[in-house]
């Protein structure tokens, strides 16, 4: 298998806090990767450090043979990078289809959209369709007309995911996807990821719930304050005592 993504010691420290030491990985393309570890252990810093929202102090990242370490987050998009956020906020206005519209990072060209060209309304009746398609599988569809505002915990999550995959991104980064998802829905977001990986995406899933990892992943690593203390498949885990050390705060 090839590596798409490289993580090669990355180091981030916020003040006197050293969050992540020496960080180092590789996903494969169409690989479900999970990522652990214990509260405060590093996880969102991580996916924040590899999607450019949190600049690294040193160590480097690569997508294919691309740098992208360096890149402000709106670059790292365009290189095949999306995430999800743990807490997604939603403008209060827009509607759950207008904020997934919104998302679409294809340019249209101003003047196409201004005058209302047929360039510009064919592009616009394609992202709609998208959007649409999106929303189907990300069981929205009855809500698209909501304000995404008054969305549950977990329909946010799903819309957060819908947006993320407007941009067809390479590889897709989710922060706790579960938490807030209701138990009904949980096995079909599960099975919505396995398609994308099947289409080719790769993942990489911050998750608590053991039984959502256990059903998509081949691999997780675990992060205990900063270091990757293990990289295994998800039935070692349990047997593995630097991980058991890590979530009895040893
Ligand atoms: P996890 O996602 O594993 O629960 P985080 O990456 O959110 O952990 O946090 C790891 C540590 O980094 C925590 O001690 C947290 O307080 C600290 N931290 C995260 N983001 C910031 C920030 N922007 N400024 C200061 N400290 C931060
Ligand atoms: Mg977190």
């Amino acid at each position: 298998m090839t590596h798409l993504l490289s993580v090669n010691g990355i180091s981030k420290a916020f003040g006197g806090n050293q969050v992540l030491k020496s960080v180092t990985f590789d996903l494969q393309k169409g690989e479900i990767l999970g990522l652990l570890g214990p509260n405060g252990s590093g996880k969102s810093t991580l996916l924040n450090a590899i999607s450019g929202f949190t600049a690294v102090d040193s160590g480097t990242v690569t997508v294919g043979d691309k740098r992208i370490d360096k890149m402000p987050p709106h670059k790292i998009i365009s290189a095949g990078i999306a995430r999800t956020f743990q807490l997604p906020a939603m403008p209060a206005k827009m509607t759950v289809m207008e904020v997934v519209m919104t998302a679409g990072t294809r340019h249209h060209g101003l003047w196409d959209g201004l005058l209302s060209l047929p360039s510009g309304r064919q592009a616009e009746k394609e992202d709609h369709q998208k959007a649409s398609g999106l929303l189907e599988t990300l069981l929205l569809t009855k809500v698209r007309d909501l304000p995404a505002a008054a969305l549950s915990g977990g329909q946010k999550k799903l819309l957060g995911i819908a947006c993320a995959l407007m941009g067809d991104p390479a590889i897709l980064m989710l922060d706790e996807p579960m938490a807030g998802v209701h138990p009904n829905l949980r096995q079909e977001l599960a099975e919505t990821l396995k398609t994308l990986s099947r289409t080719g995406i790769s993942l990489i899933i911050i998750e608590h719930d053991m039984h959502f990892i256990k059903s998509l992943c081949e691999r997780c690593i675990v992060l205990d304050r900063g270091h990757i203390v293990a990289s295994c498949h998800p039935d070692e885990l349990s047997k593995n005592q630097d991980v058991v050390d890590a979530y009895l705060g040893r």
